[in-house]
């Protein structure tokens, strides 16, 4: 049993440190891994949840090591788990998040973010505790993600490389969104400037569809003031299981995990998919509509703008600076997996796997070996 665990959580590229951080007083029950930091200190959040386990925790740190890899951050992965109802009176919330931050303060190679459970208000106590904390309101000068639209502008950085791998042009290109949040909302706005089209829109109440073009900041301004899709006048309202469906050039789903699987990746028209969403397509759908002929990267390629204004807030950088380095650096990544995908024959996630795994390998080659 001892000797699986050792497997369970350790392979050829970490975790460096698990560190059980347990405060019977308050009682704070927290679990921090740091997996690999060969390319840089580690960024990954601090997720609050009643059910959360070391392995969780763990797979959550190694999934960032590849986000951060495969978006060229010079960050390893790394996430913190708090055992803890989300819904606790907001003192308690700050008790726990203090507590956690003058924990880690001497573990100077994780960099906490907000994750489920966890908000810009969390970061800011962290930060006020031990001085590292990203995402924090502006006010205290951090970067406000979902504010500025940041993985947003990155689906539509993306949405050039892959139109022109395609040769299809944007300007008069059809979208479907489905989520229409902060993500959803942001991507609508960045496509509009290329040209895109937006005719097909859902959130957890509905979706609808005007195959003229809905107005993007009609749209907003509806959901802005606490409305739903549905209040939108003028679209005709559809069934959201159809939305994959429609005729379209680009989807984004922006909501959910697995809504994309074998079960319904026939029905897509797009030429296009942009993962807003983290696992928005199961595996096995992805490499159907790869075969299909259908272009989609994978989600930590395309929807890195976030964690990539994340490392830019760090380096205490600027709102300009941030969106030139997720232009920058979406453009290259993209370029990048589209060219190991024809030179090497593979799948997008072989390919950008293999871009991610290369570059935290270069990483391990420069570390002290003896
Ligand atoms: P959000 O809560 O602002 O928006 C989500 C939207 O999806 C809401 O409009 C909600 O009504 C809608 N929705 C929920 N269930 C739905 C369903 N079944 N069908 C249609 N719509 C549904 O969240 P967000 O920040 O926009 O994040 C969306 C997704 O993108 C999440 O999976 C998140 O993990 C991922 N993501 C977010 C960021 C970021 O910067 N916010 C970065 C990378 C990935």
């Amino acid at each position: 049993m001892a000797e699986d665990l050792w497997k369970q959580f350790a392979d050829d590229w970490g975790p460096e440190k698990i560190i059980h951080i347990y405060e019977p007083r308050l009682p704070l029950r927290a679990i921090v891994v740091i997996d690999n930091t060969a390319l840089g200190p580690a960024i990954g959040g601090i997720r609050l949840a009643p059910r959360i386990t070391p392995e969780e925790v763990f797979r959550l740190a190694r999934t960032m090591t590849w986000k951060n890899a495969a978006a060229g951050l010079a960050h390893g992965g790394g996430k913190a788990g708090i055992l803890a109802d989300p819904s606790l009176p907001r003192i308690e919330k700050e008790r726990l998040l203090r507590a956690l931050a003058r924990a880690i303060a001497d573990l100077k190679d994780y960099i906490p973010g907000p994750d489920m459970g966890t908000d810009e208000a969390s970061m800011a106590f962290i930060y006020d505790e031990n001085g590292r904390a990203t995402g924090r309101p502006k006010v205290t000068g951090g970067i406000p993600l979902d504010e500025l639209g940041a993985t947003g502008f990155g689906l539509a950085v993306a949405a050039e490389q892959m139109a022109g791998h395609l040769g299809m042009s944007l300007v008069g290109a059809r979208v479907a969104i489905q989520g229409f949040g902060n993500v959803g909302k942001a991507a609508a706005r960045f496509l509009e400037k290329s040209g895109v089209v937006l005719v097909a829109a859902s959130d957890s109440t509905g979706a609808i569809y005007q195959p003229r073009g809905l107005n993007v900041a009609h749209l907003t301004a509806i959901k802005e003031k606490g409305g739903r899709v549905l209040d939108y006048p003028e679209a005709k309202a559809v069934d959201p299981a159809v939305l994959f469906g429609l005729p379209c050039d680009i989807l984004v789903p922006a909501a959910q995990p697995d809504v994309i699987t074998p079960a319904n990746a026939s029905q897509v028209q797009a030429k296009m998919i942009l993962q807003g969403a983290n696992i928005p397509i199961t595996p096995d759908a992805e490499r159907l509509l790869h075969e299909r002929g259908v272009l989609t990267l994978p989600d930590f390629i395309v929807n890195a703008g976030g964690v990539i204004a994340t490392s830019i807030e760090y380096r205490q950088g600027t709102v300009p600076q941030a969106f030139a380095a997720i232009q920058e650096k979406i453009r290259e990544n993209c370029q990048a997996v589209l060219r190991l995908m024809r030179e090497k024959n593979l799948y997008p996630r072989e390919a950008a796997l293999h871009l991610a795994q290369s570059r935290v390998r270069e990483g391990m080659s420069y570390r002290r070996r003896f």
